[in-house]
């Protein structure tokens, strides 16, 4: 029998009403014929009330600690679904990561998956039992409960795809698909019917929270066909597929932004061979990950390096800077929160030459200075003021006449 694994995030369970709804759609699935692999998310906004709660208990918390408690927050949805669907005479059993084989390393808030067993999820499925699974939570090699990163539950449902060999996996959401932007922030937006997994890719990692970026590294990865669909209008989404040569390549597909970043600069810092070799070891070995780098052109035997860093990290980051400011030569170190990305992704820019003076010239002509840039063969980044980002945002969407007919 064909199976999809079917997700739903926060605002899709987010009350009983909703749980409802979801349970039927599940029923109605099973009802085609096709078996299914439901993931869950925590309630609305769970997930964040319990960030806040931890902060307000306690400055030390231990990462053992906050995935045991993060990871509550999907073992409530996970059961009132099961409810829900044993009233819809729909058997269905509830799994934890833990229970589902999703076995983790031992980073704790945001584990990477090493190997998904999946044996119970198997079995119950044999029994014409739908398996809900707690999403975004896994158990580490050494036996403690984990969680996946902030959004984690769409990896939970890529890897359950693809060790399940699933079909396709089906994303439930607020919105009906991708869009050419955050629908909340430019209203005109388009759904985009079909993304190639190289711009998904870009659009995940530039802010387009609709799919966390680690789920569709391992989509891509694992072939696993993603859907993006919405679970208040259950419409046709959009399809994210494998590049394929004649898909039609828009020039610009999407433009992203992205608050989470902030900037880390070191001034002064010697200009000789390692030196950016030893900062960037010392900040791997803390797992953060740096995006954008820019060195300038050295003045008199020192130059400035500046970072782009998860804000989360940030502080972190300023500590390791400092730690190793005496090596390094710098003569401070300057940490800036203040600051966003915004991008175009389009598959079609590599052969269109110019998409980047319109970019810049549409900032220039509001004066949004351009404080970084970063590119790739199929994206353009610039970091401006964060409290002009959506503004920026809304400008190059009407540039790249992205604007829906309508
Ligand atoms: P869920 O809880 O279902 O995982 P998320 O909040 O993580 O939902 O992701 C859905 C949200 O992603 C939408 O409400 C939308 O505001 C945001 N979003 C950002 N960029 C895009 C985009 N390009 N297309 C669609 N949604 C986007
Ligand atoms: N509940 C988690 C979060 O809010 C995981 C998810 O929703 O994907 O980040
Ligand atoms: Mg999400």
């Amino acid at each position: 029998m064909s199976l999809v694994v079917q997700k739903f995030g926060g605002t899709s369970v987010a009350d009983a009403d909703r749980i409802r709804a979801v349970a039927d759609h599940v029923a109605r699935t099973r009802r085609t014929g096709e078996d299914v692999v439901v993931v869950v998310s925590a309630m609305g906004k769970t997930t964040d009330e319990l960030v806040r709660l931890a902060e307000d208990v306690s400055r030390v918390r231990p990462g053992r600690e906050l995935d045991m408690l993060y990871t509550a927050g999907e073992r409530i949805s996970m059961a009132l679904l099961c409810m829900a669907l044993a009233e819809r005479a729909c058997p269905a059993a509830s799994f934890t990561g833990s229970q589902a084989g999703i076995i983790t390393d031992t980073l704790h808030t945001k584990a990477r998956i090493l190997e998904v067993k999946g044996d119970r999820l198997r079995a119950a499925l044999a029994e014409g039992i739908v398996p809900v699974v707690a999403g975004f939570q896994g158990v580490s090699f050494t036996r403690d409960v984990t969680t996946l990163g902030r959004g984690g539950s769409d990896t939970t449902a890529v890897a359950l795809a693809a060790a399940l060999g699933a079909q396709r996996c089906e994303i439930y959401t607020d919105v009906s698909g991708v869009f050419s932007a955050d629908p909340r922030v430019v209203p005109s937006a388009r759904k985009v019917p079909k993304i190639s997994f190289g711009e998904m890719l870009e659009i995940a990692a530039t802010g387009g929270r609709v799919l966390a970026l680690r789920s569709v590294e391992f989509a891509r990865n694992h072939h696993v066909p993603l859907i993006v669909r919405s679970s208040f209008t259950w419409e046709p989404g959009t399809t994210i597929t494998e590049e394929d040569s004649d898909m039609e390549q828009a020039v610009v597909s999407a433009i992203t932004h992205d608050i989470s970043q902030a900037k880390l600069t070191l001034t002064g810092v010697a200009d000789r061979p390692g030196i950016a070799a030893s900062l960037f070891r010392h900040l791997a070995d803390k797992a953060v990950n740096v995006d954008m780098i820019v060195q300038n052109v050295s003045r008199s035997g020192t130059t400035d390096i500046s970072i782009t860093v998860p804000r989360d990290d940030l502080a972190l980051s300023r500590e390791v800077a400092l730690s190793l400011k005496d090596e390094l030569g710098a003569d401070d170190v300057v940490a800036d929160e203040d600051v966003a990305t915004v991008s175009l992704v389009g598959a079609g820019m590599r052969t269109h030459p110019g998409v980047t003076a319109t970019m810049f010239e549409t900032l220039a002509s509001e004066n949004i200075n351009i404080e970084m840039i970063s590119t790739s063969p199929i994206r353009i980044s610039c970091m401006v003021r964060a409290e002009l980002a959506e503004r920026a945002v809304q400008l190059l969407h009407r540039a790249f006449e992205l604007d829906s007919p309508t």
